[in-house]
């Protein structure tokens, strides 16, 4: 350990990798993710080791699959394959008058999960944030606007009646509701929110199934 208070990461510490370096290319690529430490890693990285090859190597494919292929939807921002619309903007059974529009891509999966909404969608790819330097440019309000705007940009060609605003009930999310409350009012179309089922500071993506789905039947009109 370094007794000059300095910084370093595990691997500093321990000194040189003792793996061959393809091996630790992989511990450390692991290790990098989000909740995986470098045990964690290491044992994923034998795993891969031994296992058949087309396991280390679909898994390889995969990932390269999610760079090169995954887009997002030309009209709602939602992850699609690349050159198509997504799934739910595809879809013809859905209502898609409707728009609930939320701050990322795993919100919507998270109101996907419910089973109680049969809308379309709009990802605002963040939320307004003027102290980090996220305005309205930054996000894909425009895109939303243009929905409204012209029934040709929204899927199917269908007129938007109803936007439903499903941001994060934070100081951010509250703010960013209020500037598109005025926008979309301004276009005649309805505006509603989801119920306060949500704790205050509480992120959607992590409500249960059963507050998501109160939170979308109990939308209340926005003033
Ligand atoms: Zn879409």
């Amino acid at each position: 350990m370094p007794t000059d208070g300095s910084k370093g990461s595990a691997r500093d510490l321990a000194g040189p990798s003792p793996y061959p370096s393809a091996v630790e290319r992989v511990i450390a690529a692991l290790g990098s993710l989000p909740g995986i430490g470098r045990r964690s890693a290491e044992r994923l990285t034998f795993h891969l080791l031994k296992s058949d090859p087309e396991v280390a190597l679909g898994l390889s494919r995969a990932v390269a699959d999610l760079k090169n292929t995954v887009r997002h939807c030309p009209v709602c921002y939602n992850l699609a394959d690349s050159g198509d619309v997504c799934g739910v903007c595809a879809d013809t059974k859905r209502e898609r008058g409707r728009v609930l529009v939320v701050e990322q891509p795993r919100d919507l999966i998270a109101l996907e999960q419910t089973g109680m909404y049969r809308g379309l969608y709009h990802v605002l790819m963040g939320r307004l944030d003027p102290l980090d330097g996220v305005g309205p440019g930054e996000l894909t309000i425009d895109r939303l606007v243009a929905r409204l705007d012209d029934p040709g940009a929204n899927a199917g060609g269908v007129r938007v009646e109803e936007v439903i605003l499903g941001l994060n009930p934070t100081l951010e999310g509250d703010g960013t509701a209020l500037y598109l409350n005025a926008q979309i009012k301004s276009r005649g179309v309805r505006v509603t929110r989801l119920a306060r089922g949500l704790p205050t500071g509480g992120q959607l993506e992590f409500a249960n199934r059963a507050v998501l789905a109160d939170a979308i039947q109990g939308r209340q009109s926005m003033e």
